[in-house]
């Protein structure tokens, strides 16, 4: 805690302030070597100041403290200002994670599951499995605004955990207990860095799996470029635990992250998922669709198989057909549906079929 008095107003101080926290910045920014090893600190401030944002130390500290959240949230290794919107916003965390509690004692979580389809066959072959929270007074609640506080409050482990065995209970329903099982078919689902994380989550599989009596190949997990933060040799060691017990790895939200490349060639990666970003665009910006078939053509040297996200129009599918993309996702054929729309989908492909 560093504390400054003695400024004649708030506009002074803040100047004075900006100017410490980028000095403070610049003299961290060293690389100190200690021993054998380089080490780097980043620093991330946050700034609460007298009498504006609190009248007392316990108030300045927990706004300064909020103000450091909003600076680590925002990329860490930057100093922000405590204001009022940030306040709102850390009350109304605080309240969601008890919503959330109170959500799960009263099962208001649903998944629903959005196809996978193949592109030259046109055919499901699979679904995402995506967490739904229908609130009692709010209506629905968009995944994108809770899963980030239950990511943060640890409650995404519980949720998590459900989504998994819902997903695996379908898949046996439709595929693992009966001969109709084709082995490109399977459910993917969500997973989180703080869920990869945990010490038990190949056995935590492992069990649902078991007690749910699905074969490993017809789960497919999801992950993002961030669960590479950590240490890349462990997470690469649990992906091919889980590779080894049968289950398919995919890369979400692929291109949007900050991991390099290199982990392509390291980890047993089977899949990799075109952000939706590059798809709404693809077909009117050449860039968009450079890097879309540069993406295409980086996988199939590195035999790692695709699929786009977001698909909208039948434009931008003729042009994922034209580059050989295999499969798609997206609300050209279907948003996420409930299981029981999605079991009478798989019905209806079956019987057409036969
Ligand atoms: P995501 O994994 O990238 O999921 C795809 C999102 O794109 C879904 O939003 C889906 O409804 C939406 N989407 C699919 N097709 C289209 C399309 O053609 N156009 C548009 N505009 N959107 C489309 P959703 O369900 O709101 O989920 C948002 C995010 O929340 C997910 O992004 C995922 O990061 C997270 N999430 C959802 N369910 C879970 C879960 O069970 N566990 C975890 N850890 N995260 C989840
Ligand atoms: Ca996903
Ligand atoms: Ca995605």
């Amino acid at each position: 805690v560093i504390l400054q008095s003695d400024f004649d107003s708030r506009e002074s101080a803040i100047s004075h302030i900006s100017h410490m926290a980028k000095q403070l910045h610049q003299s961290l920014k060293d690389h100190y070597s200690v021993t054998e090893h380089m080490l780097m600190i980043t620093c991330s401030c946050g700034i609460a100041i007298y009498p504006d944002d609190g009248e007392s130390a316990e108030q300045l500290i927990k706004h300064a403290d909020t103000a450091l959240y909003k600076a680590k949230a925002n990329g860490r290794d930057n100093y922000q200002f405590f204001s009022r919107e940030m306040n709102v916003a850390a009350v109304e965390r605080m309240e969601m994670e008890s919503d959330i509690y109170r959500a799960i004692e009263n099962n208001e979580f649903e998944v629903v599951y959005q196809p996978k389809v193949s592109i030259s066959g046109n055919r499901i072959v699979g679904a995402e499995a995506l967490l739904r929270w229908h609130h009692p007074q709010q209506g629905d609640i968009s995944p994108e605004r809770f899963i980030p506080v239950a990511d943060e409050t640890g409650q995404i482990l519980q949720l998590g955990d459900f989504v998994l065995q819902q997903a695996c209970a379908l898949t046996s329903e439709l595929w693992c207990s009966n001969e109709n099982c084709d082995e490109t078919d399977s459910l993917s689902v969500n997973v989180s860095p703080r869920q990869f994380q945990q010490d038990d989550f190949v056995e935590k599989i492992q069990r649902i799996l078991a007690q749910e009596k699905t074969r490993a190949c017809c789960i497919e997990l999801e992950v993002t470029e961030n669960i590479l933060i950590e240490d890349a040799s462990k997470v690469g060691e649990k992906l091919r635990v889980l590779k080894e017990l049968g289950l398919t790895i995919s890369i979400d939200d692929f291109g949007t992250g900050y991991a390099s490349l290199r982990y392509l060639q390291q980890l047993p990666i089977d899949m990799i998922k075109i952000d939706r970003s590059f798809i709404s665009h693809i077909t009117d910006k050449a860039s968009d669709f450079a890097i879309v078939k540069t993406i295409m053509s980086m996988a199939k040297n590195l035999d790692i198989k695709v699929i786009a996200e977001g698909v909208e129009t039948d434009e931008q599918l003729a042009l994922l057909q034209l580059l050989d993309c295999p499969y798609y996702q997206g609300y050209y054929f279907s948003k996420p549906v409930s299981r029981e729309v999605f079991i009478g989908m798989i019905r209806q492909q079956r019987a057409a079929s036969a």
